[in-house]
């Protein structure tokens, strides 16, 4: 069934636990983790972004999100990630994502600030939660290069942000990256517990693929209530095409699917969400 992001990250950060959001842009991954979903009676985000419309046409591909999201056992949110201008948050919306973030984090904070702000004011008469960023996570890159570069979410801004913005949900930069670790993460927990004590809405942890299990734990327990993984479907939809090359198109399809699930359940006890999904 369609889900509302805020009562689960309010839900979640009440009892312990954190949502899992996965990026989905095919039907692979979309099947894949509402099975995992459904087998462990977990609720879920399913999330698109601009970086997969290269690969999927997301106003097609849309239409499948919301109509898994409405069909399946557990409660599922459709969810825009990085929105990068309220053109592109609007589409989402107008393609039945119900929950968007606005990322405007690298922008100067006044900036941030102001085009955040800009979309919490159109969605929040509509119904729609808004996530927004400070601080700002790098991409894809060689780890130590991106945090000699890093811009960690300054604690003493994290209370006027979301005051000045009204966005619901905060995603943080506490030494996280996107895309593979290529060293060991170095999460900065003095940073998530002074940002914890600065706000009380619910925390983010984007490019959590690869962040260690003590970690993980350990952020959740510290209030983080969503998190974010892309690249561990990924690798592991391509760990099952290395093993499937032999097969038919057909199976290697399923095997995806398996393999892209396996790795949901995982993220999904791990995060605490399993059987969750009647609360
Ligand atoms: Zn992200």
């Amino acid at each position: 069934m369609l889900a509302n992001i805020k009562y689960w990250e309010e839900t979640a950060q009440e009892n312990g636990f954190a949502i899992p959001h996965f990026n989905v842009w095919n039907a692979e991954m979309l099947m894949g983790v509402i099975d995992a979903a459904e087998e462990t009676k977990a609720p879920i985000i399913i999330s698109f972004g601009t970086g997969f419309t290269g690969n999927t046409i997301f106003e097609e591909f849309s239409h499948m999100m919301v109509s898994m999201a409405k069909n399946a056992t557990v409660p599922v949110i459709t969810h825009w990630d990085h929105g990068r201008s309220m053109e592109i948050v609007q589409n989402a919306y107008n393609h039945g994502m119900n929950s968007i973030m606005r990322d405007a984090s690298s922008f100067p904070f006044e900036e941030n600030v102001r085009l955040t702000k800009e979309v919490v004011d159109y969605f929040h008469p509509l119904g729609v939660p808004v996530e927004a960023e400070l601080g700002h996570l790098g991409n894809e890159t060689i780890y130590e290069e991106a945090l000699a570069g890093y811009k960690y979410t300054d604690p003493n801004q994290a209370a006027e942000f979301v005051e000045r913005t009204g966005c619901d949900s905060l995603a943080v930069a506490i030494g996280n990256i996107h895309g593979e670790y290529t060293s060991e993460p170095k999460i900065a927990f003095d940073v998530l517990e002074k940002v914890r004590k600065a706000v009380a809405i619910p925390i983010v942890l984007h490019g959590a693929s690869g962040i260690g299990e003590e970690d993980i734990k350990k952020a959740i327990s510290m209030g983080v209530s969503k998190i974010n993984i892309h690249t561990e479907l990924c690798l592991a939809g391509m760990d099952a095409v290395r093993e499937h090359t032999d097969s038919s198109f057909l199976e290697l399809e399923r095997a995806v699917r398996k393999a892209v699930k396996q790795r949901a359940i995982e993220k999904i006890k791990l995060f605490g969400t399993d059987n969750k999904a009647h609360l």
